[in-house]
Parts: C-alpha cells; structure tokens; sequence
C-alpha cells in the first residue's frame, strides 16, 4: 500500500516553542518515529507543512535591511531544505535500512486563481495598524487585522500539478522513502519567455498532499496534526471526533478555513475519487491506519460516525 504522509506544521512545531534548531529537531524526531512506524509496513511518501518556518525567514531577510526582502517563492524553497534535511537524518536515523531523499518541489498554480485577487493565508509576524499601513504602501503587501494584530496575508491559490512528478516516481520505484511538497510546493506559473517562474503565494499543505497522493495513484492520503482528529461542535461539552465519513457527509459539516476546512476538503476530495484519507494526531498514525483513530473519509462510509474525544 501507498501512503502520503503529510506532516502539520504544528507537527514539527509545538505551538508557543521558539522556532530554534533544537525544537525543530526535537519535533521532527518525534515526526520521524510516527513516520518510521507506518513505513516498516508500506511504502510511504512524506510532505510536510512550513507556516512558522516561512514566517521566521521571511523576517530574518527583512532584518537583513538595505536590499530587497527575498521572494516567497525562494523563502517556500529555503524551507524544503531546512525541514527536509533534518527530516531526512531523522528518517534515516530511524530506519537505518532504508534510503531516504529530498526532493525540492514545485508546484503549478493558476495565475488567473481567484485567490490571487484576495490573500487570505496570513504570514509572518504580528503588525501595529501603523507599521501595517506603512508597509501596505511601501512594498504593496496585503494585510488583515484580529482586533489591533495585523499581519500580512498572501494569496493561497490550488495546485494543479507537481513540477518534479517524474523524478519523485523514479526515487519511488528504487524503494527510496521521498520527502516532497514541503510547504505545499514552490509556487509557479508558465513564465512569458517558457519555463516557469515563481509567485508570491503559498500554497496549502493540505491540497498539494491530495494532489501528489492522486498523480502518484497512492492508496492513502494521510494528514497528521495535533488534534486527534476533526471535531464537530469543537470547544463545546458536546463536542465528539468524526471516526469515519463519507465525502459528501463531511463536506456538509462546518470547519475553519484556515485549519481544519483545507484537511477536510483535500481529504474529502482525494476519497471521492475512490482513495482512503484520514485525518488525525501524529502519534497515532498507525492506529488511524487500522481505523481504531483519527477521522476516516472513504466513498465506502455512510454518512458521518462520531465517538468521544479521547480527554487527556
Ligand atoms: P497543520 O499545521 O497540521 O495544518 P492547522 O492549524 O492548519 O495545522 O490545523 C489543525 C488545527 O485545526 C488544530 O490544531 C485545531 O486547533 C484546529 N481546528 C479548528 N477547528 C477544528 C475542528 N473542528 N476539529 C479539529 N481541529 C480544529
Ligand atoms: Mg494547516
């Protein structure tokens, strides 16, 4: 069996820890193991989100000062590189047989993506309504505001296809564990001249890990976060976990656009077309994989099963 392994930023990144070296490598290890676990069993390919990594680089090239702040798309690249590395020694630490590598990856989006007329995924750091506004002006970057945070939003446009399909393939046919879509991809478009060319946009983790699982025709589509799986009536006493649902069923229930809507969707589309998708917390991904965890969308279900939240 095939499984795409997409691994949440909040993942590799418990929230409120410095974005340092040695929390990142204390996250990934932990990534490595849950990743490790499902990998003795099948063939897996991983993904892995980058938000608070984008972020942080994003200000370190500003802090740079005197020159142009570095486009997003050689930021989304420099993060697939500083994830992967570290992923991929852990990977290799944690399954000394086998052969693991990282491939930087690109991803075609639509220049014409409504998306692109209304950023909506938010980066970086938190504004005053002042430094906001001065910025807005002088590099034309978009922001939106929680009461008096401000921070910066850049459009989130739908992958269509991955760049580098045919070289992750062959790693994947000579057995070697690929670790691609860091970030959801570079973003890029067909440039004027020929070729491509990058855009400032990043791309959701989420729908580029539905992608790459459906152009690699793989079994399993596998987001791994640190919620035990999506909730209906989250926060509330009454509140349960989705054990299994069909496409449609879950679709129908309310999730937050900038979390658990885009699992949801990228899961509920990848199962319409007749894959199995699970959602889940990242320790149990062998346990969602047996079905005994985590929220199951599958063609195969009938409307929506729910069971307690674990209290723990
Ligand atoms: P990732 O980095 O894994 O993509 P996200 O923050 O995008 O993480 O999505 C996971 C988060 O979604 C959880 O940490 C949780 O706080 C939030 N969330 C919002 N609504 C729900 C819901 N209905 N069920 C489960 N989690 C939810
Ligand atoms: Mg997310």
């Amino acid at each position: 069996m095939l499984v795409v392994v997409a691994l949440g930023g909040n993942a590799l990144l418990r929230r409120h820890e410095p974005l340092d070296a040695a929390h990142q490598r204390a996250n990934v290890e932990r990534a490595a193991t849950s990743v490790a676990a499902v990998a003795r069993a099948h063939d897996v390919v991983v993904t892995h989100g980058n938000g608070p990594q984008v972020g942080l680089l994003a200000l370190q090239s500003e802090a740079a000062g005197g020159s142009a702040p570095m486009p997003l798309d050689v930021i989304s690249a420099e993060t697939e590189g500083m994830i992967g590395y570290v992923l991929e020694q852990e990977l290799r630490r944690a399954l000394p047989d086998t052969e693991v590598a990282t491939v930087l990856t690109q991803v075609v989006v639509d220049p014409d993506d409504a998306a692109f007329a209304s950023p909506t995924k938010p980066i970086g750091p938190v504004y005053s309504a002042a430094d906001a506004t001065r910025l807005a002006r002088a590099r034309g970057w978009a922001f939106s505001n929680d009461g008096d945070d401000w921070r910066r939003v850049v459009p989130s446009p739908r992958p269509s296809a991955v760049v580098e399909l045919a070289a992750i393939e062959a790693l994947r046919a000579a057995g070697i564990v690929v670790i691609c879509a860091g970030g959801g991809g570079i973003p890029v478009v067909p440039a004027p001249g020929g070729g491509l060319q990058g855009v400032e946009a990043v791309v959701d983790k989420d729908h580029a890990s539905a992608l790459l699982a459906r152009c690699l025709g793989a079994d399993v589509l596998l987001l791994l976060t640190d919620v035990e799986g999506a909730f209906v009536d989250r926060g509330s006493s009454s509140e349960q976990v989705v054990r299994r649902a069909d496409p449609a069923s879950i679709r129908a229930l309310p999730f937050p656009p900038g979390s658990m809507g885009p699992k949801v969707e990228a899961a509920a589309a990848f199962a319409t077309r007749g894959g199995i998708a699970a959602i889940g917390a990242l320790e149990d991904a062998a346990r969602i994989l047996r079905g005994e965890a985590g929220t199951t969308v599958t063609a195969t279900a009938d409307g929506v099963t729910l069971v307690p939240p674990r209290r723990n």
